[in-house]
């Protein structure tokens, strides 16, 4: 079965690429009946705090690409690092190190006047353990080949060759017993079952050098497809400059996962020309030979414009569970803690269908609802004051007593009226309706003027119109 995994290091955030990362496993292994496991790249101690760990998961949950199994810690295998290094070492495979600090600038200093990269000698390959200087601490190395090359077949990638004069004889194991990246990164793949490493291809040099550790332990090495990182719309590396990195910020700023995932798994993968695919399609359709080679580049735009097709494409009744569960997190999501939770979800519900064409985000979405929540009497936008002030207020004042009179308070009765006032007044409807959505909302765009009545309802309806008829 196919096992894939995501290995965040802990950052403070889920950081938006990797959230795509996590999806394209995620993808991969659900169509094939697989699990997709979470391991905390966790040895950096001073930022991977409780909070940190916390935020990719919580990223993790909230975008629907939740792990199959509880989070693994790098950090915590230690020991089991230790023991494999161990048993190279028993067959050979490894060595012990005792090269000094000043030995290897040396070689550093060398390699950079022959300007050509760093590398290892193999000063201790060959030697008498006997000889090693007392009370030093070595470090073990990796006993790799120094002919021929080392070949990667990636999915995205292709075939990739790594000759082996410049895999040099990296360490495994520090001086001070602690294992390095290399080494953790394959034993804990190989322990977990991975059968499929799905990444950045910022780590595909690093394929070449974790394959001679699978080699050197005999173990099978995974299906790698080295994907290509998100670059902004300049065609720069993805940073904070660009916008948002973490995936708490785009659930601030309205997106629904739905949405993101549609958007996110559009970088760098298509099929044909489907812009907007259900996660159904998207788990159907999803494989490694359609990634592109190239960086996809991010396009604040086209996420936006997916996520209106998102909102709209929601039931009402999935948008006010929404809303109501951002409160806390989207900017304006205090007008939405009113006092009595279930006359908020109802009210928002009856507006949902005029207000739900209108916006591209959660945040459009709560702002356009404002109005229903508004306290008397209303802040007039400027536009909306002068519309009052220019004729609007005596159009109000004339519809008030009609209003008044209607039973029962219905969108369609309100219209009937307002439509025989303009008609006998010779003036076109929206002369009628613009000062009504004026004072009933503060604001000249709102959902239809009818329907705003309507979700109102009389008694506030007709207050909110009495507050500017004096
Ligand atoms: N922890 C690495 C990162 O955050 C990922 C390592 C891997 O996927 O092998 O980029």
């Amino acid at each position: 079965t196919v096992v894939t995994r995501f290995a965040p290091s802990p950052t403070g955030f889920l950081h938006i690429g990797g959230a795509r990362t996590a999806l394209f496993n995620w993808l991969y292994a659900r169509a094939r009946g697989g699990k997709m496991l979470l391991r905390i790249e966790d040895t950096d101690r001073a930022r991977s705090t409780e909070e940190a760990v916390q935020a990719i998961i919580d990223g993790l949950d909230w975008l629907g690409l939740s792990a199959d199994e509880p989070p693994v810690s790098q950090f915590q295998r230690a020991e089991r690092h230790r023991q494999v290094v161990e048993e190279m070492l028993a067959k050979g495979a490894a060595y012990r190190c005792y090269a000094s600090q000043a030995e290897l600038d040396e070689m550093r200093e060398t390699a950079k006047a022959e300007k050509r990269p760093p590398r290892y000698d193999g000063r201790w390959r060959d030697r008498d353990p006997s000889e090693a200087p007392a009370g030093v601490a070595p470090v073990i190395r990796l006993r790799a080949p120094l002919e021929g090359e080392t070949v990667v077949e990636d999915e995205v990638q292709g075939t990739v060759r790594f000759p082996n004069k410049d895999l040099d004889d990296f360490v495994l194991l520090r001086s001070d017993g602690s294992p390095t990246y290399m080494l953790a990164v394959v034993v804990d793949d190989h322990d977990m079952g991975v059968t499929h490493i799905i990444r950045g291809d910022d780590h595909l040099t690093n394929a070449g050098r974790q394959t001679l550790i699978y080699r050197a332990m005999g173990w099978d090495v995974p299906v790698m497809a080295h994907i290509p990182l998100i670059h902004g719309p300049d065609g720069a590396k993805l940073s904070k400059r660009h916008g948002a990195l973490g995936v708490d910020a785009y659930r601030a700023m309205g997106y629904l996962p739905v949405a993101l995932r549609n958007y996110l798994v559009r970088l760098g993968w298509a099929h044909g020309d489907e812009e907007i695919i259900p996660t159904e399609k998207m788990i159907e359709w999803f494989d490694l030979p359609q990634i592109n080679k190239g960086a996809a580049r991010f396009d604040f735009k086209k996420l936006e414009a997916i996520n209106g097709h998102w909102i709209r494409a929601s039931t009402d009744a999935d948008l006010v569970d929404a809303l109501m569960a951002s409160r806390d997190i989207l900017p304006n999501g205090g007008i939405l803690k009113q006092a009595d939770e279930a006359t908020t979800r109802e009210r928002l519900a009856e507006a949902m269908p005029g207000l739900k064409d209108r916006a591209k985000t959660l945040v459009e979405l709560a702002d356009g609802a404002a109005f229903l929540f508004a306290a008397r009497p209303l802040a007039m936008e400027e536009k909306a004051e002068a519309i009052l002030a220019d004729g609007g207020r005596q159009v109000v004042a004339d519809l008030l007593p009609l209003f008044q009179a209607v039973e029962p308070w219905s969108a369609e009765a309100l219209e009937a009226i307002v439509r025989d006032y303009a008609e006998t007044a010779g003036i076109k409807l929206g002369k009628a309706a613009q000062p009504l959505r004026a004072a009933l909302t503060g604001r000249t765009t709102s959902p239809g003027v009818f329907d705003v009545l309507a979700v109102l309802g009389k008694s506030e309806s007709l207050a909110r119109l009495s507050d500017q008829t004096g």
